[in-house]
């Protein structure tokens, strides 16, 4: 049995790529602060360690903050990751391909770029390209 193509989504309307565009915009906002705040978070935290008298030996301590630093690293890479997509995101904006799927230039649609709007492709190649790829269980489109 052949694979039917599953029908193109609606173009977005003027309104949906507007409501769009502004939460890519807050999305970046608030990401630039979370970053702030890790950067800054784990520094006030270092301080109160260094402040306060611990019970755990200074060894703990020193695996305690390499774990810390770790997963600082770790959530800092992961949201500039995510800059990185809203950027993305943006540049399509302005260069006016921002809705088209990136593999077969369909719209990929409101429902989907309202759930995700820093999405690629629309349903049906998102599906092939996590097919390809292995990652059909992946909840979030790989850039
Ligand atoms: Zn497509």
């Amino acid at each position: 049995m052949p694979l039917t193509r599953l029908p193109p989504a609606a173009e977005l309307t003027a309104a949906e790529r507007a409501a769009l565009v502004a939460r890519l915009h807050e999305r970046r906002t608030e990401l630039a602060a979370r970053v702030d705040a890790r950067l800054h978070g784990s520094a006030e935290s270092r301080r109160d360690e260094a402040g306060f008298e611990r019970h755990s030996e200074e060894t703990d301590d020193d695996a305690a903050a390499e774990t810390s630093r770790q997963a600082d690293i770790h959530a800092l890479n992961r949201m500039a990751a995510e800059v990185e997509e809203v950027e993305a995101a943006l540049r399509r904006v302005a260069d006016g391909s921002y809705g088209e799927c990136t593999d077969c230039g369909d719209p990929v649609g409101a429902a989907r770029l309202t759930a995700y709007p820093m999405a690629l492709r629309c349903a049906g190649c998102q599906s092939y390209f996590e097919t390809h790829r292995g990652q059909s269980s992946q909840r979030r489109p790989v850039p």
